[in-house]
């Protein structure tokens, strides 16, 4: 049977999730092995272009403005100021630059303009552009492959059955609709979502169920741990393990081989052997920078002194995924 499925069943999940560990991590190794470069690890850097206001009720972020949180709204970053955190970021040894902004979705606007020209600029410094803009519409997706964009962010967050317990100001399908667009514009499609929402393990293989029946896969799927934060609802949401975040990634590699694994927030907790471990288990990216939009992240020189523990390569950007 062919490894690249599209036709997975939530019980065969159940049992790659649940295999013994250390025959799972063999497996989920064996599977990144074929299907990527061993040693090499995509550096990312998001850019939070436009913090706070949003007008979306996600139950964990500091940037709902319906929570108390100490994220204030702020204006959108100019182009300047954008271009000049792409440059540091780049020479940093990141190959891709994630443009998020807090909106729930992308109005032909004048900010949309100037996101546009951010996406022009940062392409031509050599780097992939991720944006994560909230939904699309068509024309908006058309206008952002020809600025050339080169992936969407667009994360599914939970299972479809748990999402309402999370938000309610837009559904499931909504996120699938607009996954269908940012695909059918020809943009590397990007999304994953978060463990520690309360949810089950049940609701986490569901929603890496549903990534894997899609008629392609994602090119990259984020993972995040939850950073509780405080004035939202979430704030005394129970920590996930890393053993949970490990059978996750693992399981996640089997059933989509060629997609690559981003080990996102909540990765300041975890120690050089915890995120070695996640890499075996075939995480291949992590985000770079001091910030991961308003949360704390791991810091540069920490980083770095992992890469050269671990003799990884850098992955540069625009890489043709091996197969
Ligand atoms: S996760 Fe995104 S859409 Fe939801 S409240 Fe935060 S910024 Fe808005």
């Amino acid at each position: 049977m062919s490894e690249i499925r599209s036709d997975w069943k939530l019980h065969e999940l159940e049992e790659i999730y649940h295999t013994p560990l250390l025959s799972l991590l063999s497996q989920a190794a064996a599977m990144h092995t074929k299907y990527h470069d061993r040693n090499e690890i995509q550096l990312c850097t998001l850019i939070s272009i436009k913090t706070g206001g949003c007008p979306e009720d996600c139950k964990y972020c500091a940037q709902s403005a319906r929570y108390k949180t100490n994220v204030k709204a702020t204006p959108m970053l100019s182009y300047e100021e954008v271009m000049k955190s792409a440059r540091q970021a780049i020479a940093s040894g990141s190959s891709r630059i994630c443009l998020g902004a807090a909106f729930r979705e992308v109005r032909n606007n004048r900010p949309f303009t100037e996101i546009l020209e951010m996406i022009r600029g940062i392409t031509d410094l050599g780097a992939e552009v991720c944006c994560c803009l909230g939904m699309l519409t068509e024309e908006s997706a058309k206008a952002l492959k020809e600025a050339g964009l080169y992936a969407y962010n667009h994360n599914l967050d939970t299972s479809e059955s748990y999402y309402p317990k999370i938000i309610t100001t837009r559904t499931y399908q909504d996120r699938l609709n607009t996954l269908d667009i940012v695909e059918d514009a020809g943009i590397s499609v990007c999304c994953g979502g978060i463990l520690g929402l309360g949810e089950s393990v049940t609701d986490r293989l569901a929603m890496i169920l549903t990534l894997a029946t899609r008629k392609s896969h994602p090119d990259s799927v984020p993972f995040n741990r939850l950073s509780a934060v405080a004035g939202t609802p979430l704030e005394n949401a129970a920590p996930v393990s890393n053993w949970e975040l490990l059978r996750t990634i693992a399981t996640a590699r089997i059933v989509l081989p060629k997609t690559i694994l981003r080990l996102s927030a909540g990765r300041l907790e975890m120690s050089y052997e915890e995120q070695t471990l996640c890499f075996l288990a075939g995480a291949n990216s992590i985000f770079s920078g001091e910030k991961l939009l308003t949360v704390a992240n791991s810091s540069i020189d920490r980083d770095e002194t992992l890469f050269q523990l671990l003799a990884v390569k850098k992955r540069p950007a625009f890489k043709e995924q091996c197969v």
